[in-house]
């Protein structure tokens, strides 16, 4: 996908961060949409669920709207999508246990299609913003939701995890957290998995770039810029604390951090 320029680093005051990204006249260089998965002895938990080829389709975004009008250009092929990525990788997305939800954003959402087995998790608030007309004014596309999409919405429990102030554990064994990282959506949660003395952190849309992340900047696009700056402020916290791998769904550089198990450096 690419986004403008401004999406991905927001500028101006905000109320004006939404008119001035959309009016920007520079993209960013193509994006990836990742989507992540966790072989867990309780079962696979599979963390967004990227995008659809139907992006294609001339009508699937309402042209009506802004930001699909001026905003972001997506390409995706058919192999590209997350249950034909899953099964090259000896996974069947039946056998997928849970889907968590960073947030119900078009590319995140777009291959929920893949997980009618699955149980899909999402915050009641991101539900209950992304649903409807207004959710559609937001942004979100219910009216492509499946069917038979019936998430169990889950709520946060003001639990500490690290310095994220609210949280959920999601297996019994503890590794696996859904921390809330409210911002860039009003339910936005990000996902952590504590795998030995790290703890790589899925992020969703929190920012960009690990980069972004380290320099506190928020993007172009978020409702609540105080929240986004609060959410980044726990992140940058949590990596100052412990090692931990960042990944942003659209960081180029995502992929191989995970890799590498590479932790962000904050420079002090
Ligand atoms: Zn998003």
């Amino acid at each position: 996908m690419v986004v403008k320029a401004r999406q991905r680093s927001g500028k101006g005051p905000g109320p004006l961060r939404l008119p001035l990204t959309l009016a920007d006249r520079e993209w960013t260089e193509r994006l990836p949409i990742y989507a992540w998965v966790i072989e867990h002895p309780e079962g696979v938990i599979v963390v967004d669920t990227g995008e659809t080829a139907r992006v294609s389709e001339p009508g699937y975004f309402p042209r009506w709207h802004p930001y699909y009008r001026l905003g972001v250009k997506e390409w995706v092929e058919p192999e590209q999508e997350i249950g034909p990525q899953l099964r090259a990788v000896g996974i069947e997305p039946d056998a997928v246990r849970w889907v968590v939800m960073t947030h119900l954003h078009t590319d995140h959402a777009g291959g929920l299609g893949h997980f009618a087995k699955s149980e899909i998790l999402v915050t009641r608030r991101e539900f209950a913003n992304a649903r409807g007309m207004l959710g559609k004014l937001r942004g979100f596309l219910p009216h492509r939701w499946p069917e038979w999409f019936l998430p169990t919405l889950i709520d946060l429990e003001s639990q500490q995890h690290g310095p994220f102030p609210q949280s959920l554990r999601l297996t019994d064994a503890g590794d696996v957290i859904i921390v809330g990282t409210t911002g860039h959506t009003p339910g936005h949660v990000s996902v952590v998995l504590e795998e030995d003395d790290r703890s790589i952190l899925f992020a969703g849309d929190t920012s960009y770039t690990e980069q972004l992340m380290i320099e506190g900047e928020t993007d172009g696009v978020s409702p609540d810029l105080g929240a986004a700056r609060m959410s980044l402020r726990w992140i940058q916290d949590f990596a100052s604390q412990r090692p931990v791998v960042y990944l942003p769904s659209h960081d180029p550089g995502s992929a191989q951090r995970l890799h590498e198990r590479r932790a962000v450096t904050m420079s002090t």
